[in-house]
């Protein structure tokens, strides 16, 4: 219980106490804890509802006050904390149409997704598990709170979720889990892919990818997937790859490059990525695709620029089942007589000047090809030999 995260919310469960409510720390932070993992952030529930909650506290912001969460600031730090709640209704299948406050933890631990994330902890080091989350915790096992089928038929999401744990942890799936997700899968139609995206993220973000993927081919789970259900074959060659080095935009720079064909765009698109992360991907497998067509060489380095180049090189290493070259790819480009057009040692006047030509095409036309001539080392960057090349070449 002396985890330093869980510290420092320690004075938030105490004050709710000595106020005459309950309040224990619940979720991820109390799997995370015996699983030895960094705690990211501390999820607390309580007994209190919201208006009470803020009564006990200076510093409050209603994040999700319909949803039971208050947000607590103390000293620099926040901290959310949710009244016990249970959910009725889902009748769109993805959230709850009616969120009740109760006064029972159990309740509460009751409508989570899996055994290991409800279990809760008090200050007092007391730890509640009514569903032996603990013991499917050491035995590596993902497994629904109460009924599979049941719990998926009301939020879809969580078999995802399901997948991402598989993925993060490297957990297996509960034999009646595994069977309830083959059979919702068609339910996740009804989730917003931009709830896909932040739980596909995650898994592909995980420590054994493979696992999480497989779980996504071998539940049926991709079928509702964005651009991704006719790529069984696909989806199954990259889950049989050693994946753990790369990260998630890697990841998906792999994924569009063998699924997405000339579509990328679309496929990132579909995904609802963010314009910015849509660019630097596609400009990845693009990268790639050069890559694996010309090898690698000075210009498409100096065109990739670092970023692209070390996706493609982490990529490629995967692809090709060896140890990343990385490291040299960046030697390479550091070693590159300039990394930028504003590097070069010529202007458009310098053009103009020296030639006594107007301004044009033309202009754009040299300065590519001193460019081209810099980096591939045949002239150096210095003004006055490039201006030499250049009437060497008949251009001036
Ligand atoms: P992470 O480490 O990614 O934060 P987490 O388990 O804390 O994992 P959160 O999304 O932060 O996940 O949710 C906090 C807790 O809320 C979960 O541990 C779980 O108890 C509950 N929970 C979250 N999403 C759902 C859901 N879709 N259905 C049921 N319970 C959920
Ligand atoms: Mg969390």
């Amino acid at each position: 219980m002396d985890h330093p995260f869980l510290k420092e919310a320690f004075p938030i469960l105490q004050a709710l106490e000595a106020a005459g409510y309950e309040a224990y720390f619940v979720g991820g932070a109390v799997r995370d804890l015996f699983l030895n993992r960094p705690i990211h952030d501390v999820d607390i529930a309580t007994s209190a509802t919201p208006n009470e909650v803020k009564t006990v506290f200076f510093h409050t912001v209603d994040v999700g006050i319909e949803h039971g969460t208050v947000l607590i600031l103390l000293k620099g730090q926040s901290f959310e904390v949710t009244t016990f709640r249970t959910e009725s209704a889902y009748s769109d299948f993805r959230r709850p149409d009616d969120v009740q406050f109760v006064r029972s933890l159990e309740e509460d631990l009751k409508r989570r997704d899996f055994t290991m994330n409800a279990m809760a902890m008090m200050s007092d080091g007391q730890f509640i598990d009514p569903f032996n989350g603990r013991q499917d915790l050491n035995n590596r096992m993902i497994r629904t709170v109460g009924s599979a089928s049941e719990r998926f038929s009301e939020d879809a999401l969580r078999m995802m979720r399901a997948a991402r744990f598989a993925s993060q942890l490297s957990f297996e799936l509960d034999m009646d889990t595994r069977q309830a997700m083959k059979e919702y899968a068609p339910f996740l139609s009804h989730i917003a892919v931009e709830r896909k995206l932040n739980e596909m993220d995650k898994l592909l973000a995980g420590l054994a990818k493979e696992k999480g993927l497989s779980v996504l081919i071998e539940t049926g789970l991709f079928l509702f997937l964005p651009g991704l259900s006719g790529q069984k074959k696909a989806l199954a060659q990259i889950a049989a790859r050693t994946l753990k080095s790369l990260n998630a935009d890697q990841m998906w720079l792999l994924i569009a490059f063998e699924v997405a064909d000339r579509h990328v765009t679309d496929f990132l698109r579909n995904w609802r990525m963010s314009a910015k992360r849509i660019k630097r991907i596609e400009k990845g497998v693009r990268t790639l695709r050069r890559v694996r067509a010309e090898g690698w060489h000075d210009i498409l380095l100096y065109e990739a620029q670092i970023e692209a180049s070390v996706d493609c090189a982490e990529v490629e290493a995967v692809l090709d089942g060896r140890e990343s070259k990385s490291a040299d790819v960046i030697s390479r480009w550091q070693a590159l007589p300039i990394k930028d057009r504003d590097e070069l040692d010529l202007t458009g006047s310098d053009l103009m000047e020296w030639s006594g030509k107007q301004r044009g095409i033309w202009i754009k036309e040299c300065l590519v090809l001193a460019e081209k001539a810099v980096v591939n080392r045949k002239i150096e960057n210095e003004k006055e030999q490039i201006k030499e090349w250049l009437r060497s070449c008949n251009l001036l």
